[in-house]
């Protein structure tokens, strides 16, 4: 096992990597920005290192600098978190050429399923099933407009490089699909690089689910059950859930077995996540995250098992701890992301925590770096914490997740908190009656 791991990246993910560390008597070695000089898991961690100024692209991007860091501090593996460097194959390959492990999968599957395009085609091979749309990226705009017209519209130009997502754009009709073409590759260009896009029918009323997998170098893959992450504003998740309430256990099963089957049959390393669109009683494949994912947690308090452990331990080459059936789902759990911005018109709140109180008791847990007097910086990701809350039922998990929203205090800055204390009393919320475009409707409703 490794005795010392750095942490490339920051916040609550940071500090959630530290804590299993921890418990595995691992120690940490915290990289960080001088803005980030005062936070929660440099204070935490072991040893830091400061590896730049506040700009994500000279610090958490930094890759010389975080090889430096690694190599100084004597680790033996670097853990990426989420984002940043986390989905980024040629630092997956320069961490390992540099001697270290890399707590992820290899660079040829991060580079397989980080292109939607061959992502798509590899699964679809393998016998899961994908949105109907192009064969493979868009040529060009007449490409787009033959595919659009021989699938239906409404249609969806989709970024091969797609993430967070960007580079995607509807076309309700012929009318549209120029414009949606043009902006979604100019978006995708500025983004990442790379203007490559293709098509998918846009679905009217999916739940979007996915699949939490682990698999290791031992040929084992198992799945830790679905989440409901259909709760998005702009294609952001926004409030996650686990289980599905739109799913009965024979859909839970079946697709569940059929993930795990697609990464023990690639050979795949690592914790991992299959996204499907599910219409009608049929999922549909739409992307694969070769990474920890934010709602990790919603899976952990349904199963009692710690995935960031998991994770780690296969990333050391040892076996999975579970079998399958050893793997048994409890109850429920949902998350809320609390994001330093305002509840109505989502402009970020940056600035300094004054009064903070998160709420407790059984089966309540926050995951969050954040602290009394800490500022919180403008230069990254606007969400600070994640409340997430267990219940045996659906029903006590609500009324629990409505006490500890009530209990939970952020002072001195706007947060997104009364938008989610709005959100769990809503009836179609209370009833599981939602779908990928509910909450951009609630909002334009009110
Ligand atoms: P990203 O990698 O940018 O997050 P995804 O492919 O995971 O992109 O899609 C993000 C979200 O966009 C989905 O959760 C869903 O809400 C919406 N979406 C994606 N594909 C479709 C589709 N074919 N029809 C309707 N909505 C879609």
């Amino acid at each position: 096992m490794f005795e010392k791991i750095l942490i490339a990246n920051r916040g609550e993910i940071a500090l959630r990597i530290h804590r299993a560390c921890r418990e595995m008597g691992i120690r940490t070695v915290a990289v960080h920005s001088t803005a980030d000089a005062d936070a929660m898991h440099v204070r935490l961690a072991d040893e830091s290192v400061c590896i730049g100024p506040p700009p994500a692209k000279d610090s958490y991007l930094n890759i010389p600098a975080i090889l430096t860091a690694a190599s100084i501090t004597g680790a033996d593996a670097i853990h990426p978190g989420i984002g940043f460097m986390s989905e980024n194959a040629a630092f997956a390959e320069m961490v390992e050429q540099h001697g270290f492990a890399f707590i992820g999968p290899t660079p040829e599957h991060i580079r397989l399923m980080g292109d939607k395009v061959t992502a798509k085609k590899t699964v679809q091979a393998l016998g899961m099933p994908t949105v109907p749309g192009s064969d493979g990226a868009l040529q060009s705009l007449d490409d787009a407009i033959k595919t659009a017209a021989r699938i239906g519209y409404p249609v969806l130009i989709k970024a091969a490089a797609g993430g967070g997502g960007k580079g995607m754009k509807v076309a309700d009709d012929a009318a549209g699909i120029e414009e949606a073409y043009t902006l979604a590759r100019g978006e995708a260009r500025a983004a990442f690089g790379n203007d490559e896009v293709y098509i998918e029918k846009y679905l009217q009323r999916p739940r979007h689910i996915e699949v939490q997998l682990l698999g290791d170098t031992h040929g084992n893959a198992v799945y830790f059950g679905e989440r409901d992450c259909s709760i998005q504003r702009r294609h952001q998740k926004v409030i996650e859930e686990a289980p599905s309430p739109g799913l009965n256990g024979s859909e839970r099963e079946e697709i569940g077995l059929l993930a795990a089957d697609v990464i023990r049959r690639i050979g795949y390393r690592g914790v991992g996540t299959i996204e499907f669109l599910y219409e009608n009683g049929k999922f549909y494949f739409i992307e694969m995250n070769t990474r920890l994912q934010i709602e990790h947690t919603i899976s952990e308090m349904i199963t009692g098992i710690d995935l960031v452990r998991e994770q780690i331990r296969v990333a050391a080459g040892l076996p999975i701890s579970y079998q399958q059936s050893e793997i048994a789902f409890n109850g429920h759990a949902i998350e809320c992301r609390i994001n330093a911005e305002n509840p109505e018109t989502f402009l970020p709140s940056p600035g300094t925590i004054v009064g903070y109180h998160p709420p407790g008791g059984l089966d309540v847990r926050v995951d969050s770096a954040l602290y009394d007097g800490y500022r919180v910086p403008s230069n990254y990701d606007s969400m600070i914490a994640k409340l997430i809350v267990h219940g045996a039922t659906r029903n006590e998990c609500l009324l629990r997740l409505r006490r500890a929203l009530e209990e939970f205090v952020i002072g001195g800055i706007n947060t997104t908190l009364p938008l989610h204390r709005r959100l769990v009393a809503q009836p179609d919320f209370i009833n599981g009656d939602y779908d990928i475009h509910w909450l951009e409707g609630f909002l334009e409703r009110k």
